[in-house]
C-alpha cells in the first residue's frame, strides 16, 4: 500500500523516464508495444488465473479479458506511426500541427474489470509517448502488478509503466493532486469521479472519467421475444452484475410484458452460478462481504418476482434476482440506483415515446439495448436514448476498436476506438514563415 511519499517517488521516476520515451522512434515504440502484447499472450493463462483468484471472475470471462489486454496493446501498437498532425493552408508560410504527449499520466482503476480497464488507458497513453502510473483498486492489484513486470520483460524501459497499489484516498488522491501528473484517467463510481473532476479542475488537469451506469434494455412487442428474454440475464448478471454497462433496468412493452417475464424467469433459473474456476460457471461470487451487504440492501422480498440459485457454502454468493410487478419505494430505489450486483428490475411501457422517457429518466447514460424488428424504430430510439454505447438486438458494449464512454453523469471523454490517442496528446500548432 503506497503512501504519498512513495507515489511522489513514482512520479519522479515517470517524469525522468518521459523525455527518452517520447523520443523513441515511432516504429520502435510500436515494436515494444507489440512485444508487450506478445508477452501478455504467452502469460494469458497465468493472468486469467490471477483474475479468477483475485477478483472472482469466471474462467470464461478471465480468459477473454487476458485476450482483450493483448488485443488492446496490439491495436495501439499500430498507433505511433499514425499519430500524425495536419498541414493547414495559410498565407506567408506553412502551418502544421503536432500531437504532443502530455507527460506523466495517472490511471486509477476499479476492482470490477481490473486488467482490461487498466489496459484501455495504458495502451493508448504509452503509444502516444506518455509515461504511466497505474493505481489499481485496493481489492484487486495482482494483475496490474504482473502486467508491469511483463512490460519490463518485453523491454519497456524502467519508469515508463509503474503500478502503485494503495488506498484511493491516499495513493489515488496524491496522483490527482500531484502537479507533475498531467492527466488522470479515472474509472469508478460517479461519486468519486465528481471529487476527482473537482480536484483536477484546480490545476486544469486533463481528465477522462468512466463512471457508473443504470442502463436500459428496451424490449418492444415486435422483437424476437425469445432471443430478447434468453439474452437478458447475462446482459445484467455477467460478472455478477458488477459491470458498469449492466442492463439493470428492463423496459418491456406492456402487450408482451407478462410473456417476457415468464420467459425471463425460465432463463434466469438456468444461469449457472458457481466456482469461478469451473469453466461451466456463468456467474461467480461478489467481490466482498461488504459489497454483498450493499447489494442485499436493495432487495426487498415483496419486490422479488423470480430468483436463480447460487451455492450456499463459503463465498460472497448472491443469486440472480428479478424484481418486477411492484411500485413500492424499495422497488423505485432498485430501479433508479446503481446496485452493481445480480439484480434486475423490470417495468412495462406503453409506446416508443414512453420507453425513451423512462430510459432517459436517470442521471446516468452509459449503455443500453434496443430489441425490435423495425429498423426505423431501432434507429429512432438509438438516437433518442441518451447513452454512449447502445446495441440493437444484442447486448455488446465494448470492442477495442470502437469508442466507449458515457453521457451525462456516466462520464467525460471516450476510451478505445480509433481516436483514443487524442485523449493522451495536446495539439500544438506551429506556423513557419516562408517570408
Ligand atoms: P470507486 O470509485 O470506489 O473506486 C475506483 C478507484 O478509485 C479505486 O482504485 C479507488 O481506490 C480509487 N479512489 C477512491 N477514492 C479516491 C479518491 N478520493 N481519490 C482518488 N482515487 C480514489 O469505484 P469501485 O467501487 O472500485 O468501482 C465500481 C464503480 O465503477 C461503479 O460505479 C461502476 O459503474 C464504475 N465503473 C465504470 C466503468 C466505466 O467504464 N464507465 C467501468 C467499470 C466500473
Amino acid at each position: 500500500m503506497a503512501d504519498t511519499a512513495e507515489v511522489d517517488r513514482a512520479v519522479e521516476r515517470a517524469r525522468a523516464a518521459f523525455p527518452a520515451w517520447r523520443a523513441v522512434a515511432p516504429g520502435d515504440r510500436a515494436r515494444l508495444l507489440r512485444r508487450f502484447a506478445r508477452v501478455v499472450d504467452e502469460h494469458a493463462e497465468e493472468l486469467a488465473r490471477l483474475e479468477i483468484t483475485g477478483a472472482g471472475h469466471t474462467a470464461g470471462n478471465a480468459r477473454w479479458e487476458a485476450g482483450n489486454v493483448r488485443d488492446v496493446l496490439d491495436f495501439y501498437a499500430g498507433a505511433p506511426e499514425r499519430d500524425h498532425g495536419r498541414q493547414i493552408p495559410v498565407p506567408g508560410g506553412v502551418d502544421v500541427t503536432f500531437a504532443e504527449p502530455l507527460g506523466v499520466v495517472g490511471i486509477i482503476v476499479p476492482w470490477n474489470f481490473p486488467m482490461v480497464i487498466m489496459t484501455w488507458g495504458v495502451a493508448p497513453a504509452l503509444a502516444a509517448g506518455n509515461t504511466v502510473i497505474v493505481k489499481p483498486a485496493e481489492w484487486t492489484p495482482l494483475t496490474a502488478l504482473r502486467l508491469a513486470e511483463l512490460a519490463l520483460e518485453a523491454g519497456l524501459p524502467e519508469g515508463v509503466l509503474q503500478v502503485v497499489p494503495g488506498e484511493g484516498e491516499v495513493a489515488g488522491a496524491r496522483l490527482v493532486e500531484h502537479p507533475d501528473v498531467r492527466k488522470i484517467v479515472f474509472t469508478g463510481s460517479t461519486e468519486v469521479g465528481k471529487l476527482i473532476g473537482a480536484k483536477a479542475a484546480e490545476q486544469v488537469k486533463r481528465v477522462t472519467l468512466e463512471l457508473g451506469g443504470k442502463s436500459a434494455n428496451i424490449v418492444f412487442a415486435d422483437s424476437d421475444l425469445a432471443r430478447a428474454a434468453e439474452s437478458a440475464p447475462m446482459a445484467v448478471f455477467d460478472n455478477s452484475g458488477q459491470d458498469c454497462c449492466a442492463r439493470s433496468r428492463i423496459l418491456v412493452q406492456r402487450s408482451v410484458h407478462d410473456d417476457f417475464l415468464a420467459r425471463l424467469t425460465e432463463a434466469v433459473r438456468e444461469v449457472k452460478v458457481g466456482d469461478p474456476g469451473d469453466p461451466a460457471s456463468q456467474m461467480g461470487p461478489l467481490i466482498s462481504a461488504e459489497h454483498r451487504e450493499r447489494v442485499a440492501s436493495f432487495v426487498t422480498e415483496a419486490d422479488v418476482y423470480a430468483r436463480g440459485s447460487c451455492p450456499s457454502g463459503p463465498g460472497y454468493w448472491f443469486p440472480p434476482t428479478v424484481l418486477a410487478g411492484s411500485s413500492s419505494e424499495s422497488f423505485r430505489r432498485a430501479f433508479t440506483e446503481e446496485i452493481f450486483g445480480p439484480v434486475v428490475a423490470v417495468v412495462p411501457f406503453e409506446d416508443e415515446a414512453d420507453a425513451v422517457r423512462i430510459a432517459n429518466d436517470t442521471a446516468y447514460g452509459l449503455s443500453g439495448s434496443i430489441w425490435t424488428r423495425d429498423v426505423g424504430r431501432a434507429l429512432r430510439v438509438a438516437r433518442a436514448v441518451e447513452a454512449g454505447n447502445l446495441s440493437v438486438n444484442s447486448h455488446s458494449s465494448v470492442r477495442y476498436w470502437t469508442p466507449f464512454g458515457g453521457f451525462k453523469q456516466s462520464g467525460l471523454g471516450r476510451e478505445l476506438g480509433p481516436d483514443a490517442l487524442s485523449a493522451f496528446t495536446e495539439t500544438k500548432n506551429v506556423f513557419i514563415s516562408t517570408e
